[in-house]
């Protein structure tokens, strides 16, 4: 079987054929090199346009890289036509298998841009030894069509979360669909502030706007304000995955202070290495760490009875009606204010503030467990962690969209993998 008749197999193309196909020994690795003809008679497209137009001339052969077989790497070598177009001018053709100056074939990009949703960037560029431009490109290339071929209609609800990337307090706003028929990445934003979400409404569109039903998010103010304004028909639910959070940072901020405090007065460091015991819910807990807790649990200490304050808060969520569960609100307040533990008055000043917003969750019969919202802003976490080598926001965004957005593909011919 010639390599041709493979190609022809796995990536035909109407208007063009194969000619000769060449093992190349190269100084460092062998190559392919498949040459690519128009078909006799066939008249060049205007890449500007797209009509079919008359030849004006033909340029230098150039090299598309095609998908590796075996680990050897495969060109396409094809001299492009230029066209004299009545309406675009003087142009180069349109060629099927790459779009505009790319040197990578699109079906090479679309299978590099496949494995990097597996594999970082990084491990892509080493698998296929090609480079980490490549690579991003490819999944930029991928990213553009995808959204531009998606489909946002039926959006009901959405939930707006942040998440800090790089050092120092950067953050990013991302609005993900969460409806329970589909779950995605919407929309990523540069920072928090209240233009990055009017940016988001003005993407979003008017019209579309109109139709969500419910909002999820954090008690972020300019987020808070936004909402308001845009999506005032939306019944905004502070959800519990933001809530219990807060709580956390509450909890670790008492339990820091506290154990620098002992140190200082040169007790025994008990609240050393507690951090995850005060942080886990107790059934999570191994039993190494529920001793230590129960150890723990014998001091009056201010991080412990955060800790139980913030365990007793697990009860809000399992109420049925919204007057039950406000009520156990602020009952729940009322404690924590008179507990002297400033971080946790200061979260529960915060939920007073919100308690309409709060009860909304309730008013939405809980459809919108803190799950969706946490699994997406763990899997974006750990997107913009992940050793991807990217330094600039628009690279974050690209890998965002590319690992959360579940952003369409074309109908390929044939699958590369
Ligand atoms: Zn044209």
């Amino acid at each position: 079987m010639q390599l041709k008749t493979i190609l022809n197999r796995v990536q035909k193309f109407k208007s063009f054929v194969y000619g000769p196909v060449r093992w190349v020994e190269a100084a460092r690795d062998p190559m392919i090199e498949a040459v690519v003809q128009p078909r006799r008679g066939s008249r060049p497209v205007c890449s500007g346009c797209r009509r079919k137009r008359p030849g004006y001339d033909t340029l230098a052969q150039r090299r598309f890289e095609f998908i590796p077989m075996w680990g050897i790497k495969v060109f396409f070598l094809y001299a492009p036509r230029r066209v004299n177009c009545p309406t675009c001018g003087v142009r180069v053709e349109r060629m099927p298998w790459a779009e505009g100056k790319h040197r990578l074939t699109e079906a090479y990009a679309w299978f590099l841009a496949g494995w990097a949703k597996r594999l970082s960037w990084k491990e892509v560029a080493e698998a296929f030894s090609t480079s980490w431009d490549h690579v991003f490109n490819s999944v930029e290339m991928a990213v553009t069509w995808g959204l531009a071929h998606q489909d946002l209609s039926g959006t009901k609800a959405i939930g707006i979360d942040e998440i800090q990337w790089q050092r120092g307090h950067k953050y990013l706003t991302l609005v993900y669909q969460i409806d329970a028929s589909c779950k995605r990445l919407l929309w990523v934003g540069n920072q928090r502030k209240v233009k990055t979400l009017l940016r988001f409404f003005r993407w979003f569109g008017k019209e579309r706007t109109a139709q969500l039903g419910y909002v999820c998010s954090d008690m972020w103010k300019p987020y808070l304000k936004v909402i308001a304004k845009k999506a005032g028909g939306a019944l905004h639910i502070l959800d519990r995955f933001h809530i219990m959070a807060h709580l956390s940072k509450a909890i670790d901020e008492v339990r820091a202070g506290e154990a620098k405090e002992l140190k200082e007065k040169g007790y025994a460091p008990v609240l050393t290495k507690s951090r995850w015991l005060l942080l886990k819910r107790p059934e999570n807990l191994t039993e190494k760490q529920e001793t230590k807790l129960a150890d723990l649990l014998q001091y009056n200490l201010r991080s412990i009875r955060s800790y139980l304050l913030k365990e007793e808060f697990q009860l809000f969520w399992s109420y049925q009606s919204p007057y039950w569960a406000g009520e156990f609100l602020d009952k729940w307040c009322t404690k924590t204010m008179r507990s002297k533990i400033e971080p946790m008055k200061k979260v529960a000043r915060m939920l007073r503030y919100h308690r309409p917003l709060l009860l909304n969750w309730f008013r939405a019969k809980k459809q919108f467990s803190s799950g969706i919202v946490e699994g997406f802003n763990n899997k974006a976490k750990l997107t913009t962690r992940k050793a991807y080598g990217f330094k600039t926001y628009h690279a974050a965004e690209i890998a965002l969209y590319h690992a959360l957005g579940a952003l369409p593909v074309p109908e390929a011919a044939h699958e590369f993998f």
